[in-house]
């Protein structure tokens, strides 16, 4: 069956961006035209019409950093202990849908138990399950005790066992490695989120053994001394980037040259509650914190977003609300927009697949009332989103 989405507005992602009352036409999930409504209505009189007057067609939204195998809820930690499997994989169906409703198409899983993301991704694969696309890493790789060893990717720190553990995540299927480069904030008991969990020399052995199977690398990284070690090491992308040192933050001009020159982008992680976080660490702080990622773009460094989801309180559901850090950090909207779509699609090497509005791309999109390009929050007011071609009304519409 044809689709023929149309809305007042469409921005599509690419420089002549923005379409007046115009309409996506959509056959076995590929975006098969693109233009305006009345043109498109012509050329396909039998499609199945969805028309959204007063409304936006956007690209589906990219969330590069989530944990469908954590329920976002006061103890996340706590309740994936006490879930068997089964029951960690129908909560885990349930998030990936709300990160349909939320516009989310794509999302990337930066860590499992039990490679569970594998298989929810293959689930939403074969159409048994309602949900975005998944690019899933398994078990992180962290060192005995150390943070998240709770996932299960507890690792031996000499050569074999590395190159071994990296080896049995791509049987397992992964599509990304994710390595715990320093520590972090919700493990007790484990290195201090500023130290580093694994050496350069052990970093270097992880990303070569990686790109031995054609997988990305994606290493956690708070501490300035792991931030220098992942980037000389090669990885594809910095998770968190927060230049945290003994003493404080530790930004390195070198390290982001770096960065910039090798093409390593960096994956802020932080949700919707950013705005709380001045009346933990001291406003002074949190405004430095945040103002280091504006100090990647304007440096050349690629930003992309993601939102921890499932760690406490970060939601699956509201994806809208974790830009308006961007907003507040001075981006303008059609940048913040392009850093949720096409800029993450390259950088999760999916630019041929999806992040635009083009025919011959995957067809994932998402509708929303009013126009994000003049009011960012009205991403949030979203009437369908397009997942491969499979439309899902959103649960909760606002
Ligand atoms: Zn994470």
């Amino acid at each position: 069956m044809r689709l023929l989405v149309s809305a007042e507005r469409m921005w599509t992602g690419t420089t002549e961006h923005l379409v007046e009352d115009g309409a996506v036409l959509v056959e076995r999930g590929l975006i098969t035209a693109v233009g305006p409504r009345a043109e498109l209505a012509e050329s396909a009189p039998d499609a199945h019409a969805y028309d959204f007057p007063g409304h936006t067609i956007l690209p589906g939204l990219i969330n590069a950093h989530v944990h469908l195998s954590l329920d976002a809820g006061a103890e996340p930690i706590n309740t994936l202990l006490a879930s068997e499997d089964d029951e960690l994989l129908n909560g885990m169906a349930e998030r990936a849908e709300q990160a349909l409703d939320a516009g989310t198409t794509t999302v990337r899983d930066l860590g499992d138990r039990n490679g569970t993301a594998i298989r929810i991704r293959d689930a939403v694969a074969r159409g048994e399950l309602t949900g975005p696309r998944i690019l899933a890493a398994g078990p992180p790789l962290t060192v005995h005790g150390g943070h998240c060893w709770f996932l299960g990717g507890e690792v031996e720190r000499d050569e074999n066992s590395l190159r071994r553990a990296v080896a049995r995540r791509a049987e397992l299927g992964a599509d990304t490695v994710k390595v715990m480069a320093s520590g972090g904030q919700i493990t007790p008991n484990s290195p201090a989120m500023w130290q580093s969990q694994f050496s350069g020399d052990e970093l270097r052995v992880i990303v070569d053994e990686s790109r031995r199977h054609g997988l990305p690398v994606a290493a956690h990284a708070h501490g300035s001394d792991a931030i220098t070690d992942a980037v000389a090491a090669g990885v594809t992308t910095v998770e968190h980037c927060t230049w945290l040192g003994p003493d404080g933050m530790d930004e390195r001009e070198p390290v982001i040259r770096a960065m910039r020159d090798s093409g390593i982008r960096v994956c802020a992680g932080q949700s919707r509650n950013w705005h709380g976080l001045g009346a933990v660490v001291g406003e002074d702080l949190a405004r430095r914190f945040h103002r280091r990622l504006s100090n990647l773009v304007e440096a050349g460094v690629g930003v992309i977003i993601g939102t921890d989801a499932g760690l406490r309180d970060s939601v699956f559901h509201d994806f809208a609300g974790a830009l308006g850090l961007y907003e507040h950090l001075g981006f303008d909207n059609e940048r913040i927009l392009r850093m949720a779509t096409s800029e993450a699609a390259e950088a999760l090497g999916l630019g041929r697949l999806t992040g635009r509005v083009v025919p011959g791309l995957r067809a994932d999109l998402v509708v929303v009332r009013g126009d994000p390009l003049a009011r960012l929050s009205d991403l949030g007011e979203v009437a369908l989103t397009i997942a491969n071609g499979t439309p899902h009304h959103p649960r909760a519409a606002a």
